[in-house]
């Protein structure tokens, strides 16, 4: 399949089950139209293990969303042989991080939502220089300036992130990128 001439690369979609319970009809909706979108622009699925919450998740719930993927012939381009799981991609995650850290694009904050108050940061902490510290979380500098991109199925579109949200919490940058 050739890739949507809308698109400057073919896309990838990405399904991403936590193993905390058994694959629902929300997962089967959900994983129709990742396969969907993938297929119809010509790019490519990538099935990724949500298993970061190491309390609620489990081995057998593992197991069983693969095999039910694999019954109802869901097949990832990435992922399943062998399956890609955040757990065992920690030390991607570190040496990312550590790249941020020594470019400066990160820092320490100790504001709780309460303190920001809002959906966007303001940048309270980042000339601070707080220590790492249990509680704090990590900020990643998000420069000024707006982005322009084509969306596969909104078209052009102009955002931006520093005006919209301010400088994003760790965690929430590797949910958008990994
Ligand atoms: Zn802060």
């Amino acid at each position: 399949m050739s890739v949507h001439p809308r698109l400057a690369r073919p896309p990838v979609t990405r399904f991403a089950p936590s193993p905390t319970g058994y694959l629902h009809l929300g997962h089967v909706v959900n994983a129709i139209y990742v396969w969907g979108v993938a297929r119809a622009l010509g790019g490519t699925v990538l099935l990724r293990i949500e298993d970061h919450d190491r309390i609620r998740s489990r081995r057998n719930y593992d197991a069983a969303l693969l095999e039910d993927l694999d019954w109802l012939g869901f097949a990832a381009d990435e992922g399943r042989h062998p399956p890609v799981r955040q757990s065992e991609r920690t030390g991607m995650y570190e040496s990312a991080l550590a790249g941020l850290r020594r470019a400066h694009h990160v820092y320490a904050c100790a504001c709780s939502r309460k303190d920001i108050g809002g959906e966007r940061y303001p940048g309270t902490c980042r000339a601070r220089a707080l220590a790492d510290a249990p509680g704090r979380g990590l900020r990643v500098q998000i420069d000024s300036g707006v982005e322009l991109f084509v969306d596969a199925l909104l078209g052009p579109q102009r955002q931006d992130p520093a005006g919209e949200y301010g400088d994003l919490r760790a965690a929430d940058v590797a949910e958008l990128f990994m």
